[in-house]
């Protein structure tokens, strides 16, 4: 999957920077895409301690024939801003939750499986009540589930967030604050937050061995999520060096290339049978 879309990343940029593509094109091939079947999800296996997969979290892909792949950063803020977010949204989760409960159930299996949220899909109306419809339809155990995410959510009104989070919280879901520590953090808001895991960035693991800032602004993430008793979860990683030394930090959740690529679900369902399951 990288190859094909580190390739993909040259040909839409360019197009993009070339003035080929404009914003209205690359909408007009969105809304077209998913009626097109060219929009499908792949799933990244997350690793505990012991080596074992525990989960997964579900991220999105557009093959396009003119455009390759293009990266998910790209065209989620264009499905924002021209309104179709909301059925994008839904097909995500829906095809998630079909597909990991199928999954489950031809191998016999339970495992947790993360959903990227947008602050602007949780600020949807009626997401709690689409999201929960989706769970109970695919009738999937609310704990197996787990929201992604990020500090950018509480520049919104904290006011109708919390309420919410509580009540996704309550059910039994799972929170999980994403790219911790490259945003907007409060630590007075964390406190008051009903999550369950703390995810480092990638940006951090990429230069954690040769940074010695990078290291300890880990360690610091580490420290608070500990004192709050959250799960801390280390993504990008690539090296058996940076587990070692996220691991003597004290990381006790793990993804990135080094364990799988995101992967579709035949290749998905491959590495379960060959791998240890939590
Ligand atoms: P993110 O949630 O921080 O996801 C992590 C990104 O790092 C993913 O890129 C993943 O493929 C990539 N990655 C994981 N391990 C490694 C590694 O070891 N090395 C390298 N080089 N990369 C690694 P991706 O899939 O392109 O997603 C980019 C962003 O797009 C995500 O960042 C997330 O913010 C957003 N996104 C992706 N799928 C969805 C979705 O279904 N819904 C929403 N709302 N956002 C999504
Ligand atoms: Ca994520
Ligand atoms: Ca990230
Ligand atoms: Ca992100």
């Amino acid at each position: 999957e990288a190859k094909k879309y580190k390739n993909s990343v040259r040909l839409f940029v360019p197009l993009m920077q070339e003035g080929y593509l404009n914003r209205v094109n690359v909408e007009q091939m969105l809304r077209k895409a998913l009626a097109k079947h060219e929009i499908y999800m792949v799933y990244q296996p997350q690793i505990d301690n012991n080596g074992a997969i525990y989960g997964v979290e579900a991220l999105v892909r557009w093959q396009n024939e003119e455009l390759g792949l293009v990266p998910p950063d790209k065209f989620i803020p264009i499905a924002e801003a021209s309104g179709l977010m909301p059925e994008l949204g839904h097909f995500i989760i829906h095809t998630t939750l079909q597909e990991m409960k199928t999954l489950q159930i031809t191998l016999g299996v339970t495992f947790q499986t993360s959903l990227n949220i947008s602050i602007k899909q949780f600020m949807e109306a009626h997401f709690f009540e689409k999201l929960i419809y989706e769970i109970d339809r695919a009738k999937l155990a609310h704990v197996s589930l787990c929201l992604e995410i990020t500090e950018s959510l509480f520049i919104e009104d904290i006011d109708y967030i919390l309420p919410l989070l509580n009540k996704i919280h309550d059910m039994g879901l799972h929170i999980s604050m994403d790219d911790f520590g490259t945003g907007y953090s409060s630590l007075s808001i964390l406190r008051k937050l009903p999550i369950d895991e703390l995810k480092i960035d990638k940006s951090f693991v990429d230069t954690i061995l040769n940074d010695i800032t990078a290291e300890k602004m880990v360690q610091n993430i580490i420290t608070i999520g500990k004192n709050l008793d959250l799960y801390i979860l280390a993504e990008g990683v690539e090296t058996k060096e940076q587990e070692v030394i996220l691991k003597n930090l004290g990381c006790d959740r793990f993804q990135g290339y080094f364990y799988a690529k995101p992967l579709a679900y035949d290749t998905l369902k491959a590495f379960f049978e060959t791998h240890t399951i939590a």
